[in-house]
């Protein structure tokens, strides 16, 4: 059985073929620009055309294609919100798609995708066998995550299910762009930690040298990287209280921080309630795919 998905970013928009058994296979991956300075119908037009590619260099027909995409789906209007490609903003892309491609699309959030890619086929399954429920986060120029139960994204009533990444962390904070103040996004993604170190230091540099600095010991690359796992603790905390999943994914640039994974987790435990920390953290296996591979699996 094939598995047709479609990995829709800012710049690019990549398909893949797979099979699933008896191991991942991966028989076609195509890429093609986004270009969404062209507009939204002529984005419609680069996935037409990735599709008659995939369709050509196959031999295979889709019945049914998953897409990923930045941005929710909103699970009454069907319109796409919250992404950063403008373009698709308030477009019913689903039901444009469905009838471009002549088949039936299912559309998700990226971070779910990359959720679901993980849990069924990347690092998960090396650990545990059915878990209950994985959280895939991506950590990275934003905050995105995923709840994968049983095998299967939830996307909730308004399709914003696992946007953690806005939940309001403290009283008073940085502004974020969705409109609110103190979101998680705002004290543990790249660009937070940059400028939490700018303040320090009048620099700016990118996260693997603030990291780097950290590992030798610089005093400010120590307070951001501390700060980081401060807030780190008491944002995972909240999702272990909530949904208590079997593991955590962490993927993005800070998700292969070594640090998240020993200090951050005793920080979590300080948090919880419970007095042991079960919970596995794991760093992805699918990297970049991870995406498009979850796209797939819609
Ligand atoms: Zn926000």
């Amino acid at each position: 059985m094939y598995h047709w998905g479609i990995d829709m970013g800012g710049t690019k928009i990549e398909g893949v073929i797979i099979r699933k058994e008896p191991k991942l296979e991966i028989l076609q991956r195509i890429r093609v620009g986004t270009e969404q300075e062209f507009g939204y119908d002529h984005v419609l037009g680069q996935f037409k055309k990735l599709v008659t590619l995939l369709r050509e260099k196959s031999g295979l027909q889709p019945s049914h294609i998953g897409v990923g995409t930045p941005g929710t789906i909103d699970s009454v209007s069907k319109v796409i919100k919250n992404s950063n490609t403008q373009c698709i903003v308030g477009k019913p892309m689903v039901g444009d798609l469905q009838e471009l491609l002549d088949c039936r699309i299912t559309m998700a959030n990226d971070a779910n995708c990359f959720a679901m890619a993980e849990a069924s086929l990347g690092i998960v399954p090396d650990y545990l066998q059915n878990p209950e429920v994985v959280f895939g986060v991506i950590m990275g120029t934003g905050v995105g995550s995923g709840v994968v139960v049983n095998g299967k994204v939830i996307n909730g009533r308004h399709g914003i299910a696992g946007e953690w990444g806005h939940n309001r962390l403290a009283e008073e904070g940085p502004m974020c762009y969705c409109g609110h103040d103190a979101c998680v996004e705002t004290f543990i993604s790249g660009p937070a930690c940059q400028s939490h170190y700018k303040d320090l230091t009048g620099q700016s540099i990118p996260m693997a040298e603030i990291y780097r600095r950290y590992l030798l010991g610089e005093p400010e690359a120590t307070q951001t990287v501390q700060r980081l796992v401060k807030y780190f603790g008491k944002a995972v905390a909240i999702v272990i209280n909530l949904i208590d999943p079997d593991a955590i994914v962490l993927g993005g640039g800070l998700g292969n921080l070594d640090v998240l994974y020993n200090e951050g987790k005793e920080e979590v435990k300080k948090h919880l309630f419970n007095k042991s920390l079960e919970t596995l953290f794991l760093k992805p296996k699918l990297g970049d795919s991870a995406g498009v591979i979850g796209a797939a699996l819609l």
